[in-house]
Formats: structure tokens, C-alpha cells, sequence
């Protein structure tokens, strides 16, 4: 067997990715908790809303043509029937001509009434309202069902839900939110160096950055992170776990020991449970990467070096999770810049360039693929398409913010 990788284009590694990407579950969440989470089912709204016309100001109520020309100096006088109390409409209370009600802000339009002036532009004399404005048909009313219709669709699925979508949902009537169940993904570090966090490393030792930075970012993409700590470069090891962690995950991701040295395990454990789909991305960084399944259980192999590892959980694993969440906006937070400076790159491979963005300018900041200092130091992700050798400075290149 050849001990160089046979990599295929990123689309084509997106694409095995999502072939295998497991139907996703769906559970009932309350609607206050519901922001973050992907919505599985549409949502029509249950009601008119609004159910009735209301003002959007406090103010009076009146019938428009009876305020037509009127101005500061020749205001419009009104008889003022009384007031409208909140959440509780008064059928008894109709305007006829030369009328008006008191109305407070999100109270029911009286009957005969077709706008609303605000208090503002009024003034009090007993039982008489001085209207110094003109009024126009519908003026400072939400007629009924302006909002959203009965049966209506107000969500389609696949969105992810924010805040103020939780907002709608509950005037919508849900209560209760079907979103996709989150995935549990199991985490398994590997490496003889490696040592946890707590840990202070001894002589050739690294503590294990990539199974905290992996964990972080799947739980706030949606997931639940699974951790199965260090395990050693020997294969009983390395099935030991992976046996303990397929029956307890959706996905399992592993880190390290992806490539085909002698002593990388990951893509001969996948192979012997299961099967190596593909071994090697044209993208750079993260071009030891392992895209796998034993049983039905995907199994991703990212490269050791934590930031490669990250542009793979980016260009490959976040596609992936969308197909299985069924997340139709993926909205990744992007800024359009202007490259600093020349970026060489090889044809043939996607390669990932960290950036730092400031007033509008993306400055690359290069270096050796095994430092830290670059994901902190960076603000995102610049991507340079496989089929050019680079980018030039001054050009205007879309920065993946982290
Ligand atoms: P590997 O992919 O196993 O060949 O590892 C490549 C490099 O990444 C080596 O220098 C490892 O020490 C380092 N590395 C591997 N796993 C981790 C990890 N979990 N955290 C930090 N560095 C790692
Ligand atoms: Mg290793």
C-alpha cells in the first residue's frame, strides 16, 4: 500500500461527508429555550395576528374624514366618549361622526373609528379633544392579521432558531418548539505526548488543546461533546475506546495519528470495524484527514495540529453536522476585506488562511502549521480556491469570522 495519501477535492470530501450524514431526531424543547436550536418542522401561526385592530400609539381614537384639514391653529373638535381599556374591547362604544375615544397604545380600535392620532397633537378641553393633525384612513393602527394570517407559515424547518424567533414562535402558539435532537459527538484525543490540561508537561509532552477546542465549538454549534480523553498510540487501546464510545455517539471524532506513518492507528482501526471512505482532503491545512463509518456511525480522523484540526471542523465536519441537523441557514459570519498582501498558494489544494481583519484590511498571518499563536491571534478564516496559485494584495476576499 502506498504510503502517500490519495486526496480528493474538499466538494468531493463535503460530499462523502453528507452521504453519510445520520437522519437527525427530533424532540420537543419549551419555546424560551428554544434560540440556538434548529427548527425541525414548519410553523404556521395559529391565529390572526394581530387577532383585532389595535393602535400603536396612545392617543385617540377617531374616524379619519373627521380630521381632514385639521391644523394647529383649526384643530378638529371631537366629543370624547371615554376610554378604552387594555385587553378588554367594549362593543358597546361606537363612533359616529364628530367622535372620539381615548385609546392607549395596543388598545382595540372601537367600532367606527379608522385611525388614531397621538396624543401629542390633541389637547383637552372637558369633554371636547382638539385634533390639531389630520388623520389618514388606517393611520397609527396594526389592522387585524396585518402581522401574519391564520395557517399562515411563519417558519420554515431547517432555520436556526435566535431570540427573536422565539419571540414570534410563543405569539405564533408555540409552546412547545420540535427541534432537531442534538447529536452526541464522542471526542478521542490520541497521541503518546499528550497530556491533559491539567497536567504541566513533562519532556516532550503537549497538553491536549484539540479535544476542549473541538468540545467547545460543537456544543455551541448544537451538539452535545462526548469526551473519552487520551488514548495511547496502540491499536488495543485505540479499539478499546472507539468500542466504548460507538454505542454512546452519533459520530465519533477522532484527533491524531490520521496520516500513514507507521505508527498513526486511527484510519487501520477505522478499516478493521468499518470502512476508510477517504483518506486525504486537497486542503491545507488538514490534509491527513479521515473520513469513515463503522456501522452506521460516521468516523472523522482531523490531523493532531490543533489549528488544522479546526480548519477541518470548519471546511468539513460543520457541512456535515448541517446535513445531519438539517440546517438550511448556516449563516457563518462573514466579512468582505481587502487582502494586505500577496497570498501564494498551490494549485490543487483549498487552502485555509488565518486573518486578521482591522478597519476593513485582512492581514494573513502566516506560520508553521503546528502553532497555537495563530488561532488566537487571528479574527477568521480566508479561504484560497484550489484552482488558483493564490491571491493577490488589494484583492477583495470574504473573511469566515470565528
Ligand atoms: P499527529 O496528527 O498525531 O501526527 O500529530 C501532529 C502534531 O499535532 C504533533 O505535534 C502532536 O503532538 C500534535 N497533537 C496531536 N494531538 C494533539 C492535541 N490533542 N492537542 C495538541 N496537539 C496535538
Ligand atoms: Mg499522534
Amino acid at each position: 500500500m502506498s504510503r502517500f495519501l490519495q486526496v480528493v477535492p474538499v466538494a468531493e470530501a463535503v460530499n462523502a461527508a453528507k452521504r453519510i450524514a445520520p437522519g437527525r431526531n427530533v424532540e420537543t424543547v419549551p419555546v424560551e429555550l428554544s434560540a440556538g436550536r434548529i427548527l425541525a418542522r414548519s410553523v404556521p401561526a395559529d391565529t390572526d395576528i394581530p387577532g383585532f385592530d389595535r393602535s400603536v400609539v396612545d392617543g385617540y381614537a377617531v374616524r379619519s374624514a373627521d380630521t381632514a384639514g385639521a391644523g394647529p391653529s383649526s384643530p378638529a373638535l371631537l366629543r370624547c366618549l371615554g376610554r378604552i381599556a387594555m385587553g378588554a374591547p367594549d362593543p358597546a362604544i361606537v363612533l359616529h361622526e364628530g367622535e372620539c375615544t381615548y385609546i392607549p397604545t395596543g388598545g382595540v380600535l372601537p367600532q367606527g373609528a379608522d385611525a388614531a392620532v397621538m396624543v401629542e397633537y390633541t389637547e383637552e378641553a372637558g369633554d371636547t379633544i382638539l385634533v390639531k393633525k389630520p388623520a389618514s384612513h388606517g393611520e397609527n393602527v396594526l389592522l387585524h392579521n396585518e402581522d401574519f394570517s391564520k395557517g399562515e407559515t411563519v417558519f420554515v424547518p431547517g432555520r436556526r432558531l435566535t431570540p427573536q424567533d422565539a419571540g414570534v414562535l410563543a405569539a405564533c402558539g408555540c409552546a412547545e418548539v420540535p427541534v432537531a435532537k442534538k447529536p452526541v459527538i464522542g471526542i478521542i484525543s490520541t497521541g503518546n505526548e499528550l497530556v491533559p490540561a491539567g497536567t504541566r508537561p513533562g519532556p516532550g509532552q503537549v497538553r491536549d488543546a484539540n479535544a476542549p477546542m473541538l468540545a467547545a465549538w460543537l456544543a455551541e454549534y448544537g451538539c452535545i461533546p462526548r469526551l473519552y480523553g487520551i488514548v495511547r498510540d496502540e491499536r488495543a487501546a485505540f479499539e478499546a475506546v472507539i468500542a466504548r464510545a460507538l454505542p454512546e455517539c452519533d459520530v465519533v471524532i477522532l484527533s491524531g495519528g490520521s496520516s500513514k506513518d507507521d505508527r498513526d492507528m486511527t484510519a487501520g482501526v477505522i478499516a478493521a470495524r468499518g470502512e476508510v471512505i477517504i483518506h486525504g482532503i486537497a486542503l491545507a491545512p488538514g490534509k491527513p484527514t479521515i473520513i469513515g463509518r463503522i456501522g452506521s456511525t460516521p468516523v472523522f480522523g482531523l490531523p493532531g495540529h490543533p489549528a488544522s484540526a479546526f480548519v477541518v471542523l470548519i471546511a468539513i465536519v460543520r457541512p456535515f453536522l448541517d446535513a445531519m441537523l438539517g440546517l438550511n441557514n448556516t449563516r457563518l459570519r462573514t466579512v468582505k476585506a481587502t487582502l494586505s498582501q500577496n497570498v501564494p498558494s498551490q494549485r490543487g489544494r483549498e487552502e485555509y488562511i488565518r486573518v486578521r481583519v482591522e478597519n476593513r484590511i485582512a492581514t494573513p498571518l502566516f506560520g508553521k502549521s503546528g502553532l497555537l499563536n495563530t488561532l488566537v491571534k487571528s479574527d477568521g478564516l480566508i479561504c484560497v480556491p484550489a484552482g488558483t496559485e493564490g491571491l493577490e494584495q488589494g484583492s477583495e476576499v470574504e473573511v469566515i469570522l470565528w
